[in-house]
Parts: structure tokens; sequence; C-alpha cells
């Protein structure tokens, strides 16, 4: 595949000014990305700009799964739920490497709103809705199968459980493989350049966007027949800028994560918890490297890079914690990390933030931009479809007819196909010795890049340590250009270890410094900013009320 490093991100500002794009996308988060991809599948001269890191909005905010959202059945969402539910099935075959498989567990009580019966309904539905392609059917349990099952969970009241299919991913590395793709496909895409201004023709057009180039200080425009919004919770602060009169259309919600070690949670599946007094429910999911607690629901009013998680979202999730796993006796010492992002829903005239309707919207200004908001990770391919489909109507009908297929239910990777991923999977021995390395270390990387494990081993022979290599997989393909990128949306460091990886910091910088080519100076800056990052996002450490 090509490259898509700091180097690509200089030829592609170089390009931007001088060509008049198809399509330029505003937002490198998974709506953005997925629109890159598919528009540039199409043949589509295709322009992406994202104002800072890839995925550095709520595309690595989120829980991370790949799900139908049982919770939208009582909604009677069902639309939503029978498209989430499909797109899930692709999402399996597209990127078997990113998004895996969990089974559920939802236990109810004595107290649960919704009986054994009810929910067994829903359970039908739920699998029914996926046309029964899931990775396996629901089944019930008794109390005592439950407890059986799931040891820790709290027995008092216990009515019996429901268990599903549903799955988890990585979202971060979803969008940067999704932006891979499109570069592949001949797409231009850059990070750290804003949008900030339009030019407007005779017809009250837009006819070129100003952009800044956030690390160079420099201005220029972009020119495009037609330009996509795809900036999420960000769609009124851009609107704004580039619409006149523009109308605000969003409800952001926060929600934030919490992340735990393995042995803190004696987890046996993922579990669905039930907020006392309301109708939220709070997923419980361990992953292969930690358990991820969440979400809160609360509306936010502020920027949304001000999000936050704030010591009463904490408290709120270690207590939900506690009721449904009273023995595990969860403090805050326990938790690693957190997260916090912000949902850009569509204002729908919901009486709560619970309720808002998860569907996206996307509509064209006469201005000639076309805004996409709200929806959820799971259909991110088909509102991408959606979304260069509505810009589509306003090209001419040669266009029309010249960009009207692309296939992307394809795999974004040869290197990660299911074949190939299996494949990789059962060469990892193999790998490990042909390339002088440990097991652990070659079945990590197979785990996490398919048969690309091996051009990565191929590219960096030498001494590089297992965090080396990441490192210089993610300058040289994922246009990683901060330490902190990498720490919070390439690997786990930050949300897994419970160092947060600062034991691996000098050995990983060593590797941005030389490839990057930063002075003592900016490298002492970068070291700062992880340092920086984890006392900001763990603020509320040692203030719970
Ligand atoms: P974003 O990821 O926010 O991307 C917008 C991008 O636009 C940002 O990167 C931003 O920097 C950029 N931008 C802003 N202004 C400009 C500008 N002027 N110029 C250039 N770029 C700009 N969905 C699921 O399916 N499964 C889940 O488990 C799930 N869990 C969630 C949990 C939480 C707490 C939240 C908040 C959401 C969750 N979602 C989930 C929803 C899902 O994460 C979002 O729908 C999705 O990530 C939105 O992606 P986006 O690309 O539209 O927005």
């Amino acid at each position: 595949m090509k490259k898509f490093s700091f180097k690509t991100r200089q030829q592609n500002l170089a390009a931007l000014p001088s060509v008049e794009f198809d399509l330029l996308i505003i937002g490198g988060g998974i709506t953005g990305a997925g629109a890159a991809r598919d528009a540039s599948a199409r043949g589509m001269k295709v322009a992406l700009v994202e104002a800072s890191d890839f995925a550095s909005g709520t595309s690595s905010r989120s829980s991370k799964l790949i799900h139908g959202g049982i919770r939208y059945l009582e909604n009677m969402e069902f639309g939503l739920v029978f498209e989430a539910l499909n797109e899930r099935t692709k999402l399996f075959a597209m990127a078997p490497h990113l998004v895996h498989p969990l089974r559920f567990m939802l236990p109810l009580y004595k107290s649960s709103r919704v009986g054994m019966f009810k929910m067994g309904l829903g359970m039908w539905l739920y699998d029914a809705l996926s046309l029964f392609q899931t990775p396996e059917m629901h089944e019930r349990l008794s109390a005592k199968e439950s407890l059986e099952r799931m040891p820790a969970i709290q027995p008092q009241d216990l009515e019996g459980s429901f268990v599903y299919s549903d799955a988890y991913m990585d979202d971060d590395r979803l969008v940067h493989e999704t932006l891979r793709a499109a570069n592949e496909n001949g797409a231009v895409c850059v990070n750290y350049v804003k949008a900030v201004g339009a030019s407007f023709d005779a017809d009250g057009k837009i006819h070129q966007v100003q952009c800044k180039d956030v690390l160079g200080s420099g201005e220029f425009s972009i020119r495009a027949k037609h330009i996509i919004s795809s900036v999420g919770p960000w769609t009124d602060q851009l609107g704004s800028q580039i619409i006149q009169n523009w109308k605000s259309i969003l409800r952001p919600t926060k929600g934030i994560h919490l992340t735990l070690p393995k042995d803190r949670l004696p987890l046996t599946s993922a579990v669905v918890m039930a907020a006392e007094k309301s109708n939220r429910i709070v997923f419980g999911i361990p992953r292969h490297e930690m358990i991820i607690i969440g979400t809160t629901d609360t509306d936010f009013k502020e920027s949304p890079e001000k999000v936050e998680a704030t010591p009463e979202d904490v408290r709120y999730l270690l207590k939900i914690v506690d009721d449904y796993f009273p023995g595990a006796k969860l403090t805050e010492n326990d938790i690693i990390a957190s997260y916090a992002g912000v949902r850009p829903l569509v204002h729908d005239g919901s009486e709560n933030e619970g309720k808002t309707s998860r569907e996206h919207v996307i509509f064209t200004d006469p201005a000639g931009v076309t805004f996409v908001a709200g929806g959820k990770y799971t259909t991110y391919r088909l509102m991408a479809e959606q979304v260069v489909e509505e810009a589509l109507k306003y090209f001419s009908i040669e266009d029309k007819v010249r960009f009207a297929n692309a296939d992307t239910t394809l795999p974004l990777s040869p290197y990660t196909s299911v074949d190939a991923f299996t494949q990789a999977q059962g060469q990892a021995a193999e790998i490990a010795h042909r390339f002088g390395k440990t097991l652990p270390e070659a079945k990590l990387l197979v785990e996490r890049y398919g048969m690309e494990a091996e051009l990565i081993f191929e590219a960096n022979p030498g001494a590089y340590s297992y965090w080396q290599l990441e490192a210089a997989q993610a300058i040289e393909n994922t246009m990683c250009l901060h330490l902190v990128d990498f720490w919070t949306r390439r690997v786990p460091l930050f949300l897994a270890e419970k160092d947060h990886g600062l034991s691996v910091l000098e050995d990983v910088a060593a590797v941005f410094a030389e490839r990057l080519g930063w002075s003592s100076n900016q490298l002492a800056n970068e070291k700062k900013s992880i340092h920086d990052y984890i006392s900001k996002e763990l603020a509320w450490k040692g203030r719970l009320p």
C-alpha cells in the first residue's frame, strides 16, 4: 500500500491549493474518513482536511462497540437497529483485525424495569433484525446458570439473564485504516489543517474554502465542486463560520468512560448494567488489553475540545459497577484512565438526552455544502455512502454516471482481509522465526496488522522494541506527527498501561525524533506534552465526591 506519512502530508499540502477537487471533505473522524474512501473509490478527486489529529474528536472517544444498540429497541428505532446490525456483519469482513465478536450478559433483577418475558422478545427481535447473521444466537439463562457463568455478579434478587452477541473494535484505528484506504484510491488527506472560512461565487455558492495549516501557520484556499462537512460535534461552529444565518442543529451530549486492569473485575463476558432510576445502560467491556466501563449521557453545551470527565461522572459509573459487582470493591485507585467525548446528536425535540435519536441527518445548504451529523460509528459506511450520494445530486449528469458506483464493503486492506488475517495468525511462529522476534511480539503484531506485520518487521530491521515498531508504523503509515497522538490514538498505552506507558517514553520518543527530525527542544516539549495530557485527563483523581 502507498505510504501515508508526514512526507505524504507535505506532498498533499503542496497539492491542495493547486488542484480543483470534485469534493472537499472537512473533518477527519470516521464520517469524513468513510466519505473520503467512498468518494475516491468512485473515482472522484477528493481532498480531506482535519483540524487536529485524525480521529481526535468523538471517533476515538466512543464505547468502541460495533453494535445494533439493544436499547434502541425500546425507543422503537427498529430501522436504526436493523441498519446497524447489518453493518456489523459487513464490518466483520471488512476489518477482522479491528472488529471482534463479543458476548454480552444482560442480567435482570426483581427490580428491573423490563422483565424476562419482554426482554426475551427483544432478544429474538435483535437476532432477527441481524437476519440471523449474528456470531451466535442469544441464550436465556436462569439465575443459577447466570451465576455459574458470571460468578462475581450480584446474586440477590437475580431473576436470570440473557446473553447475546455484538462486537468491540478499535475506533481510532478504524479511522486511520479507512483513511489509508482512501489514500490508496488517490484521496488527498491532511491532518492539522483547519477550515476557517469560505469564498462565494455570484450565485451564492461556495467555490473555495480557506484553510489554515495549524502546524505551519500558513493559510491557503482549496477549490472544489462540492463540499461535505463531517465535523461531528463542531457542526454548528463550522456552519456559523461558513453559512450565512446558520441555525444550530445539534443537541450534543457528553459521555465518559473508565478503564480498568482486567484482574480488577472478573468479567467472563461483557455485561450490560442498568442505572438505577433511569433507563440508561452502562457497559462493562473486557477487551484484549483492558476493561472499559461506560458510558454517561449528559447535555454538553461547551466547545467539544473542552470535554473532560468530572469527579461526579466517575462516581456515577463506580456506583453502578458497585451495585452489580459489590464483591469487587472498586475504588478510584483501581481506575487506570478515563476519556470523554461529545455525541454529535441532532436536536429532535426529545424531553431528555437519553431519548434523543441516534439517527443521522444529511442535508445540503443552498451554498453547496452537504452536512452530515449524528448517527453511530457502527453505521459509518452507510452514512458515508448516503452523504456522497447526496453530494452527487449537485453534479452534472456525466459526473453522476461516472461516479455512480463504489463497493465499500470490500476489506479495508488486502493485508487484513478475512483470509489474510487468518493466514497471518497461522504463520505467527514462522514470522517470529524469520525476523528473529519473540513469539508474543509477532503474535501481537499479527493480531493488530494481519499480513502487514511482515512488512513492518521488514521495514524496520534491527533492534527496535515492540513499541518502537508501533511508533515507526504510526509515523510512516498513519500520518502520526506527535507523541500524544501516538499515545492516545495509535496504541493503548495511555488507556491500558498502569504507568500510562511512561516506561517506554524515551524509546518511543527517540524513534519520533529521528524520523521527524526534531530538535532537542521539540523533543523535550513533546515528552512534556504526554505528562500534561495525563494530568489534564485525570484531573478528577483525588476529587471524588
Ligand atoms: P468526529 O469524530 O468528532 O470527527 C469530526 C472531526 O472534525 C474532528 O476530528 C474535528 O477535529 C474535525 N473538525 C472540526 N472542525 C473542523 C474544521 N473547521 N476544519 C477541519 N476539521 C474540523 N457509536 C457506535 O457505533 N458505537 C459505540 O460504542 C459508540 N459509543 C459512543 C460513546 C460516546 C461517549 C460517544 C460520545 C459516542 C459514541 N458513539 C458510538 C458515536 C460515535 O462515536 C460517533 O457517532 C462518531 O464517532 C462521530 O464521528 P464523526 O466523524 O461524525 O465526528
